[in-house]
């Protein structure tokens, strides 16, 4: 039984609604308008938060055009803003307590996961990001083309100008905090529109901005709907850059509303990325890894390793070691101590999982572990699912569940493995799991996916890039190359 007690000051927060940051100042929307929140823990309304009107949008998008182009933002010096985002660093952890609560409330995130996973994980990237405020540079060019005269050549790295940051649902504070980052520390001016299921610690990120001394107007918040706020800030014309994570549906409706002032865009899309298992693994590893791979976060993990190829003669063993891991986890409320795995976001996403994991039963796969809802205290639980023997065309093989349902599939050792794993859509991501080093960084090289990991799955860094082949993206997130989105190149030719 779930007996917890939301803290005074969250109880305060979520008193009143959740308001939108516009210009440095925190409002209601225009016409008063909410939309309601829930605890995916126990399908209790949380509270509300604004629904930003029209106007509400294009008063955000002025606000940042007015900001970047008056240069509050980028007068400062670089050390200066350097300063700033370290300073936001600080505040996230000094207040990590409140924003873990906001986090497990919100999206349904175990608290200690949150508290000492993506708090400090948010925090390293507005230092790592931090630190390249300083070391934004152009290069010198020598010129061919006109001989017999001296030239001075240079280029210039130069902020983009107006960037609206869309996140959703998922990992709302960190995949905020990937976009911020970067975007502040390139002199660009934001609006952030977090996912209308999650709002509260986009709220909490943007107190924490303004308290750390970003200037008015360079950092905004807009709450509301993807298919009103989140389109017109992809087609607004005063926008320059959008930087989107979400579906591959949705990531394909914003090419199409950035046409109109072509501005730039980055995408963080889905993925079905494999795991792969090599017979001579350190099999006890690979089981743990595989199962963590998957249902961390109730398999709501961009990078969530969904499919699961394993060498044949290890095949029974790895799986059924998998489903036993699965067999045995404690799946209840984000706000209970003890639970191996939380929640899904909402009723909806829940029967869509339920209704995937019921067409993989149908098309003749192994149920192995799970395939059932729970029913817990009106949350939306679902077992922890592993299915066997399953096959290309299969949907359960070819599609993102965005749950915790693993498709499982043997190979032979003279199989190509990297035509079966890359036989997908997607390429987010991937694992492989050997103790042949050479036979690992050989199917590093061919699998096509943005981020491979060899002997473990899903670990973050703010300095490693991180992004999709194919249909799970464009451009990268993290690192220097994920800062280098919020710029513009120039070129200047001085005849001397
Ligand atoms: P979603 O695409 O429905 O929504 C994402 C965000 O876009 C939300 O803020 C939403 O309000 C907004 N949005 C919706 N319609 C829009 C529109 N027409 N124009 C502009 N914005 C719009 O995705 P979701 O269901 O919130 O998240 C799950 C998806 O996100 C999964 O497919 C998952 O793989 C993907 N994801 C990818 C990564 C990555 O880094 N590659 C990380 C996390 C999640």
């Amino acid at each position: 039984m779930d007996s917890y007690v939301v803290s005074a000051a969250v109880r305060e927060r979520l008193a009143r609604p959740q308001p939108l940051l516009i210009g440095g100042h925190w409002c209601e929307a225009a016409d008063g308008g909410v939309s309601d929140i829930f605890n995916p823990s126990n399908g209790e309304q949380l509270g509300t938060a604004a629904s930003a009107t029209r106007d509400d949008c294009e008063r955000a998008i002025a606000a940042a055009r007015q900001s970047f182009d008056g240069g509050s933002w980028t007068a400062l010096t670089p050390a200066q803003r350097g300063k700033i985002l370290w300073r936001v660093a600080d505040l996230l952890e000094e207040y990590g307590d409140e924003v873990a609560e906001l986090e497990m409330l919100d999206a349904g995130k175990p608290f200690a996961a949150v508290r000492q996973g993506e708090i400090p994980f948010a925090a390293d990237c507005f230092r790592y990001f931090a630190g390249w405020c300083t070391k934004i540079e152009g290069s010198t060019k020598q010129l061919s083309t006109v001989p017999g005269q001296e030239f001075h050549i240079y280029t210039r790295r130069e902020p983009i100008g107006v960037a609206a940051l869309i996140v959703p649902w998922n990992g709302p504070l960190v995949q905020a905090a990937w976009k911020v980052a970067p975007a502040l520390a390139a002199g660009c001016s934001c609006i952030l529109k977090p996912a209308t299921e999650t709002p509260l610690s986009s709220v909490k990120l943007g107190e924490i901005l303004v308290e750390a001394g970003v200037p008015e107007g360079v950092f905004n918040l807009l709450l509301g709907s993807g298919a009103s706020a989140g389109q017109l800030l992809a087609e607004h014309p005063d926008v320059d850059k959008v930087s989107f994570t979400g579906s591959t549906d949705v990531g394909k409706r914003i090419i199409d509303a950035a046409r109109g002032n072509l501005k730039k865009v980055s995408l963080e899309l889905g993925g079905k990325s494999p795991v792969v298992v090599f017979a001579d693994a350190d099999i006890e590893a690979a089981i743990a890894g595989v199962a963590q791979g998957i249902f961390s976060h109730a398999g709501q993990v961009c990078v969530a390793g969904s499919r699961l190829y394993v060498e044949e003669p290890v095949y029974e063993e790895v799986v059924a070691g998998v489903a036993a891991i699965a067999r045995n986890m404690r799946v209840g409320p984000a706000t209970a101590p003890d639970m191996d795995m939380g929640p899904l976001i909402s009723k909806r996403h829940l029967a869509s999982v339920f209704e995937l994991v019921q067409e993989g039963i149908k098309s003749g796969a192994r149920l192995m572990a799970g395939g059932q809802q729970i029913a817990e205290q009106g949350g939306y639980y679902m077992e922890p699912t592993v299915f066997a023997d399953t096959r290309h065309g299969m949907r359960i093989v070819e599609e993102e569940i965005f749950g915790p349902v693993l498709a499982a599939m043997p190979f032979k050792s003279d199989t190509d493995i990297a035509a079966l794993a890359n036989d997908n859509d997607y390429g987010l991501a991937a694992s492989v799991w050997t103790r042949d080093i050479s036979r690992a960084h050989k199917t590093a090289a061919r699998l096509k996916a943005g981020i491979l990991w060899i002997n473990c799955h899903g670990i973050p860094d703010a300095a490693v890039p991180f992004g999709g082949y194919r249909q799970s993206g464009w451009g990268r997130e993290n690192g220097f190359e994920s800062l280098l989105q919020y710029t513009e190149l120039k070129s200047v030719v001085a005849s001397l």
